[in-house]
């Protein structure tokens, strides 16, 4: 359909609606014959095709053809149990992924669009999603357009439309039809498509397109979700290949060992391909993505949604905290605290002139009123429109007096508005703004008063209030075009008003544990630098002379060579343009520096993509903010940022241990196999011993480690590198190590048992090897501390799995039924001590080397 050659009218009649907007039943109607506005999600993996993933490992198909052909040669049962085992361990796989894929689910609805729509005369708030053909859509800057929509009305409205036609320069939009003749979709300016991005202005239009009939939703290919892996994964991919060859080397030469000794050959391949496959960390990178995912479900409890899960792993690294004052730092409940009225001596502007101040505080806003008599809109204004109905000048009454007939919007950049509005004598003109940037604006016989005014807006400033100046003029008729070079000129200041907004008191706290934590706060706001300056004294971002402040200007006269030099230093960047924020994330990791930063509107959206933790605002922040960011904040606060650090350093400990520990496992399997022959002792365990171990052992409380408590050094000691190797700083020791010692305590054992306890003996061992790993896994559930100082009872899921893990490993002694499949022997009570007590031996070695680490701090 070509809406963009069609008059409103036309368009009014064919979608049955009215500028008015549909009615809810009609809407509702229309929304089950068409479907929801969405576009289909083709990549989604079916949870079949998710189960059977759980077999593509090329080890784990070698091995279900070893022992089909066993099956077939000889011992079916042993067949049997490998084959259920891999199913299993395939079904424990694909549970936890399907939890971890519905987790991140549920978080990307959490960040489900809404749109401002106009039913039956009044404004709601929908669900983008249900939206429907003849739908009015209120818009303005910072939205993602939420279908494909021809205009009714614009004010100054520019659009991003670079996702759909790769231009990357701003459309402006009208609201006039189309002249006959053929247009591409960046010509069509009348019209807005689903997912591109409003950058400026307000605007009102109808929906004429939804869903998969959007622009978009022919080309829905172009907005796959783009699943990179993290840091830690590529390092762990990197290096399971590497891995991997050694361990099937090792195994090969077992192999070799075991059948120059005589050892039965199909037995002995069994073994050595169950140990590969026990051995090889294939599952370590998917195992990540669960506990990024879990991990990313507990922040969100924590008021941070996650957007790329990623960023879960990198927050823990984070060593610059660039964040935005007002809400974030501050309350954004803002209250007006002085006024300063300048009489204007213009004689054509004397109509204006009682309560001029007031009357422009309450006709130069964008403040609606809720139904629950609640003011709606930007808390500046709010404060400003208050101020004025205090002092009993009501919004609604002047504007009837002096109706509003356009604006050129509020933008960041330019720090002012206008609105125009009609009188008896002409077009009324109100700025209101940033008094610095209002004085460039003032006509030339007003440019005397300047340093006055100046001297008294530095001393509320100096408070730490947001100063805001008035300004008019009158114009003979509404200007065809409006430019902000026309409009914005010539202006007479009639006032200032000074309004404080408290920082927040957690926001204080959060601030030194950040300095604690080795993390560098930075407040960037457009507010005037003394204003900053001195919130950030309040809240001690600004400690000490070191600390410097860098206001807009300053900034972008240093080159970035120039401005890198000093970058490290500053605390506070004040009246700077959202533009600006990326130079400030480029010049901080051009000096190494792991950059979280945060932002809400359009502008910002560069900055957070670049930043490495891009963080948008979940209240304040529009649309566009929040598709670049890494992270929302649901409460804008920047506490829930250090929280979220926090978390997420915890979250990194966990997955390192959950390494170790997986790590160090496989290493003591390895180790007690292959030093066996060395010894003159036969292999110690079967194929299924191994699997089972492989499966229970090391399955169930891996996973609940993931679930330790932080570290009590946590937020006291400096981030983490992304850079640095995990195997450095003591890691790849400990798994030779401990390994190896596991591995001799099972030999051991083995050695005395078949010694002792004649055909016990397999049983003790392979119950020696399954126990020394859960000693093992409750002596690093923390780094440093003594499993007796954090207590047994701070990680219940560890305890639980710890219990199940000795329950099934009893039933597998104790019932003849598994004795028969496990080919295990029930234990005498005094055989059973033994086995506790040399298993014992891991997690006492381990505790004393924490005791040693503790002992040189
Ligand atoms: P912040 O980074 O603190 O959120 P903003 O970019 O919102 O700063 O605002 C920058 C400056 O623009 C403010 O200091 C104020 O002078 C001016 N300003 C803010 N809101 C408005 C508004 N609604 N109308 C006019 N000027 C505004
Ligand atoms: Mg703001």
């Amino acid at each position: 359909m070509n809406w963009h050659l069609l008059q409103l009218s036309e368009i009014e009649q064919l979608l049955n609606s009215s500028p008015k907007g549909m009615d809810s039943i009609t809407a509702s109607e229309l929304l089950l014959e068409n479907g929801k506005n969405q576009i289909a999600d083709h990549k989604k993996k079916t949870p079949l095709r998710m189960f059977l993933q759980q077999f593509t490992d090329f080890m784990i198909l070698v091995l279900i053809a070893a022992a089909l052909i066993s099956g077939v040669l000889g011992d079916l049962v042993d067949t049997l149990i490998i084959l259920a085992i891999i199913l299993i361990n395939a079904i424990v796989g694909f549970i936890q992924e399907y939890r971890a894929e519905k987790a991140m689910e549920a978080l990307k609805n959490m960040v489900a669009s809404t749109a401002r729509v106009l039913r039956e005369g009044k404004t709601i708030d929908l669900d983008a999603c249900d939206l429907v053909l003849g739908d009015v859509v209120v818009l303005e800057a910072g939205n993602i357009i939420p279908a494909d929509i021809r205009f009714i009305e614009t004010h100054q409205i520019k659009v991003d439309e670079s996702t759909l036609t790769g231009e990357s320069h701003n459309t402006e939009k009208i609201a006039k039809t189309l002249p006959e003749g053929t247009y591409g979709l960046g010509d069509r300016t009348n019209m807005g498509f689903k997912g591109t991005n409003i950058t400026n202005g307000r605007g009102l239009a109808y929906v004429v397109a939804t869903g998969m009939n959007t622009e978009l939703g022919h080309i829905a290919k172009m907005i796959q979700q783009d699943e990179t892996a993290t840091p830690l994964q590529k390092r762990l991919i990197a290096f399971g290949k590497r891995l991997s060859i050694v361990i099937l080397l090792i195994c090969a030469l077992i192999f070799t060992i075991g059948w120059l000794r005589g050892e039965a050959i199909l037995a002995m391949l069994l073994t050595s391909i169950s140990l590969s496959v026990a051995a090889i960390p294939e599952a370590l990178p998917a195992l990540v993505t669960i506990a990024l995912a879990f991990g990313a479900k507990r922040l969100v409890k924590n008021n941070a949604l996650i957007r790329k899960l990623p960023a879960v792993e990198t927050l823990g690294s984070v060593t610059y905290i660039c964040s935005d004052k007002t809400g974030t730092l501050t309350r954004n409940k803002m209250t007006v605290q002085e006024t300063d009225e300048i009489q204007n001596t213009n004689d054509y502007l004397s109509f204006f002139q009682e309560n001029a101040l007031l009357k422009a505080m309450a006709l130069n806003n964008d403040i609606s009123i809720t139904k629950d008599k609640k003011w709606l809109g930007d808390s500046t204004e709010i404060a400003l429109v208050q101020y004025a109905f205090d002092n009993n000048i009501n919004k609604y009454t002047v504007e009837k007096i002096f109706p509003r007939v356009a604006e050129l919007p509020f933008d960041s950049n330019r720090k002012c508005m206008t609105t125009l509005h009609q009188t008896e004598k002409g077009i009324l003109v109100i700025t209101k703004g940033a008094v610095d940037e209002l004085f460039k604006k003032l006509d030339k016989n007003q440019k005397i008063v300047i340093p006055e005014i100046e001297f008294r807006v530095n001393k509320m400033s100096e408070k730490g209030y947001r100063v805001l100046g008035y300004a008019i003029k009158l114009l003979p008729s509404l200007p065809e075009k409006l430019s902000i070079e026309s409009v914005e000129s010539s202006l007479t200041l009639i006032g200032f008003a000074g309004m404080i907004d408290p920082p927040r008191e957690e926001a204080k706290q959060a601030v030194a544990e950040c300095k604690q934590a080795g993390i560098i706060p930075v407040m960037i706001t457009g507010d005037h630098q003394l204003t900053a300056k001195a919130i950030a004294i309040q809240l001690g971002i600004i400690a000490s002379e070191e600390d410097l402040v860098l206001s807009g200007t300053e900034l972008s006269a240093l080159t970035q060579p120039q401005f890198e030099v000093i970058v490290e230093k500053v605390r506070v960047y004040a009246r700077v343009n959202p533009e600006q924020k990326l130079k400030i994330v480029k010049a901080l990791q051009d000096k190494n520096q792991f950059v979280a930063m945060t932002g809400d509107g359009v502008n910002d959206a560069p900055a957070l993509k670049n930043a490495d933790i891009g963080i948008a605002m979940g209240i304040n922040g529009t649309e566009v903010s929040k598709e670049a960011a890494h992270m929302i904040l649901l409460d804008d606060n920047f506490a829930t940022i250090v929280k979220a650090v926090k978390h997420g350093r915890r979250i990194f400990d966990n997955i390192l241990k959950f390494i170790k520990y997986t790590m160090t496992s496989n290493s003591g399997e390895i180790w007690a196999i292959f030093l066996a022959p060395f010894f003159g002792l036969p292999i110690p365990l079967l194929a299924i011993h191994i699997l089972w171990i492989n499966l229970v052992t090391d399955g169930l409380p891996g996973l609940a480690l993931v679930s330790e408590p932080s570290e009590s050094n946590i937020m006291s000691r400096p981030p983490r590198s992304t850079k640095e190797n995990i195997f450095a700083g003591g890691m790849a020791l400990h798994i030779l190590w401990v390994g190896f010692l596991m591995g001799v305590v099972t030999l051991a054992m083995q050695a005395w048992s078949m010694h002792y306890s004649q055909n016990h003996w397999q049983t003790m061992t392979f119950t020696v090897l399954c126990l020394s790993q859960m000693g093992h896994v409750l002596a690093i559930r923390s780094e440093q501390e003594s499993i007796f100082k954090i207590g047994l009872l701070s990680n219940k899921p560890m305890l639980g799995a710890l219990l199940l893990t000795v329950i099934l490993q009893m039933m597998i002694i104790y019932t003849p039924l598994f004795n028969s499949l496990f080919k295990t022997q029930p234990l005498t009570i005094m055989e059973l001590v033994i086995t506790f007590a040399a298993s014992s031996v891991v997690f006492c070695a381990v505790e004393i080397e924490k005791s040693f680490k503790r002992m040189q701090k």
